[in-house]
């Protein structure tokens, strides 16, 4: 065969029904792709004005409005831009998927300058409108001197009219006759929510007005446009007030709390971004955050978290981000696969991590207070994106015992006589007040990591910093308190006394699995502690989260009780242990030693409890 070649055709009538119905997966945005093409007009005319190519009277006021006629059930999109001559109609309208944005741009592209950014881009925006109607018709006049006014007029087939109309001012009013499926758009209240999800920040003012009202009643009441122009994100870091981001904060997120501070993001290379982004300030009963950031491109609102251009850590808090150089396809909403996405997520948490330390290293203390509200953020990102956690593990703070807040580093560089590598934590500070007392009687520090995430966090920091490792507060923390000279010279004893001491809880206790290790710790008063190693408790903890219940007594085992041999009680019980006529009373000590250390270990369970009062009242009873 010989070697041929052809253009690919589309059949119009095959393709419109797909552009109608296929296209855009959310009908509202038709209210989106209009306002946004009035918008074009108008700039593209404020464009020209200013290059002295079109005339204009100084005093215009530009304009969108959306008109609604609920007997009509039509809907008018009326702007004063530059309107469209018949050839452009034809041109612009009947060619499917030819833009004049990208005309325009390309015709002008010398004399554009960045404050003037045109929407459209796809040529495809237009034919949204038959998604809810079933004609269109558009009238328009072109801004350029003796242009005669235009009359287009489609059902929705392939085929249209176009005749001359009697439209007097400049610009383009579009008319939809909706589809009984879509009457619920001539609807004030559906139409006011579809603009201000879609269109709030939109550069031309947006109006709205109901066309069965007398004009005079219209203008008893200021009319005020629904938009606002020139949001926060697109002015000068410099010239925006505290004030400001606070109010923008409240009306954008509807949250009566303030944010705790913000970022402005405002770059121009190697792509286009602008965004402010706010940590908020949580609500400690109901600790989930429910972030938001809200993408746009150029004012125009796309979609709320969209995971491609924000890193998901990110959408912990709540923003704005408006990106002109998306590479947004025609339904907007998608992002295509695109190296450049990845670079904008990678320099927004960068920012966010610039930030955190400018934050950190000038405002320490402020830092300090926030830490309760950001550090579940801070850890989850360090968590998700490696590059996050490089650029901020050295600000990662953490409370300690004694109520100030130190790194990482600060913590093992201060402990690291005491007990090299390693860090002690307290998870639950009531629970565990009796080992936190004994640490502080031994000059000893521990970190409180009280947050949800912590569990998690502390597995990920052990992975990343080679060698350390986390224990609570009632591991193995023996070494820690145990007097060790003390030991060293009594082994011998020790030796015996853990066989004679171990023997007895056994039987006191009813339990021969009961591991009983005698030292001579630190603290005098106390007689006994339960420790648990690391490990186990870990088991222990994963195992109650896969299955959803308490199963710490499944492992009963696994706790060590450390007897203290300086203590009286426990001298005395070593000391009485042959004579007979005290068995009794050894055994009630011996619960109750064993009880109070379990007590300051975790709660005890409804019966070993009454139980435990049982036994005080008959202690109590004897002394008298
Ligand atoms: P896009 O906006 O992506 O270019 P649309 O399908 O939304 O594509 O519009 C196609 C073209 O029709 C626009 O580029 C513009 O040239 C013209 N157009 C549409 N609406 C208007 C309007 N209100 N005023 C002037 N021109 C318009
Ligand atoms: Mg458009």
């Amino acid at each position: 065969m010989n070697q041929e070649k052809g253009n690919i055709s589309i059949h119009t009538e095959n393709i419109f029904p797909i552009i109608k119905k296929w296209l855009y997966s959310d009908r509202d945005i038709f209210v989106r792709e209009l306002i946004s093409n009035g918008c074009d007009a108008v700039n593209k005319l404020k464009r020209l004005a200013a290059i002295g190519e079109a005339k204009v009277s100084d005093d215009t006021k530009y304009y969108v409005k959306v008109k609604f006629n609920k007997d009509k059930k039509t809907l008018k999109f009326i702007d004063n831009g530059i309107g469209m001559t018949a050839e452009e109609v034809k041109k612009y309208i009947t060619q499917v998927a030819f833009s004049g944005a990208e005309d325009f741009i390309s015709k002008y592209k010398d004399k554009m300058d960045e404050s003037n950014q045109i929407i459209g881009h796809f040529g495809l925006g237009f034919y949204s409108a038959f998604m809810v109607a079933d004609t269109v018709e558009i009238e328009t006049l072109s801004y350029i001197d003796g242009s005669e006014a235009v009359k287009w007029i489609c059902d929705g087939g392939t085929e249209y009219e176009i005749s001359s109309s009697n439209k007097s001012e400049r610009g383009t009013t579009i008319t939809l006759h909706l589809n009984e499926e879509s009457v619920e758009f001539v609807n004030e209240f559906k139409l006011r929510e579809v603009i201000q999800k879609h269109c709030s920040f939109l550069p031309i003012e947006i109006y709205l007005e109901d066309e069965a009202k007398k004009e005079d009643e219209d203008k008893k009441e200021e009319i005020k446009p629904l938009n606002d122009i020139h949001p926060l994100w697109m002015k000068n870091p410099n010239e925006c007030t505290d004030d400001e981001y606070k109010e923008f904060y409240k009306k954008v997120f509807h949250d009566f709390k303030e944010p705790l501070f913000w970022i402005h993001l405002n770059v121009d290379y190697p792509f286009n971004l602008k965004g402010i982004l706010y940590f908020p300030k949580l609500d400690h009963e109901a600790a989930t955050i429910e972030g938001q950031i809200k993408l746009y491109n150029n004012q125009v609102f796309v979609a709320d978290n969209i995971k491609e251009v924000i890193p998901e850590f990110l959408m912990l808090l709540k923003g704005v981000i408006d990106c002109a150089d998306l590479p947004l396809n025609v339904s907007r909403s998608f992002l295509q696969n695109d190296r450049n996405v990845a670079k904008i997520s990678k320099h927004i948490s960068k920012k966010v991590a610039d930030k955190l330390t400018e934050l950190y290293k000038k405002e320490r203390e402020t830092y300090n207070n926030f830490w309760n509200d950001i550090n579940l953020f801070i850890k989850y990102g360090c968590m998700r994106e490696d590059d996050f956690y490089d650029k901020v593990k050295d600000i990662i703070i953490f409370k300690n015992t004694e109520g100030s807040y130190v790194t990482l580093k600060e913590y093992l560089e201060a402990n690291k006589d005491k007990h090299e590598n390693k860090v002690f934590y307290v998870d639950d500070e009531k629970q565990q007040a009796q080992y936190i007392r004994m640490f502080k009687e031994n000059d000893l520090q521990a970190i409180i990591l009280d947050s949800k995430i912590d569990s998690h966090f502390i597995n990920f920091l052990e992975m990343k910093e080679n060698g350390v490792k986390f224990n609570r507060i009632d591991s193995d923390i023996s070494d820690t308190l145990k007097d060790k000279n003390a030991d060293e010279e009594n082994k011998e004893e020790i030796k015996k006394e853990t066989e004679t001491l171990e023997s007895l809880f056994k039987e006191i206790l009813n339990n021969d699995k009961v591991k009983v290790n005698v030292e001579s710790l630190k603290s005098e008063e106390i007689p006994a502690v339960i420790l648990l190693s690391e490990e186990s408790r870990r088991m222990q903890q994963m195992n109650s989260m896969f299955q959803g219940m308490d199963t710490a007594n499944m492992f009963p085992n696994d706790e060590t009780l450390v007897l203290n041999r300086k203590n009286n009680l426990v001298k005395s019980m070593l000391l009485k242990n042959n004579d007979e006529s005290k068995r009794e009373d050894i055994k009630l000590i011996g619960e109750h030693i064993y009880d109070l250390a379990m007590m300051s270990h975790k709660q005890l369970d409804g019966e070993a409890m009454s139980k435990f009062i049982a036994r005080s009242n008959k202690i109590l009873t004897k002394i008298l």
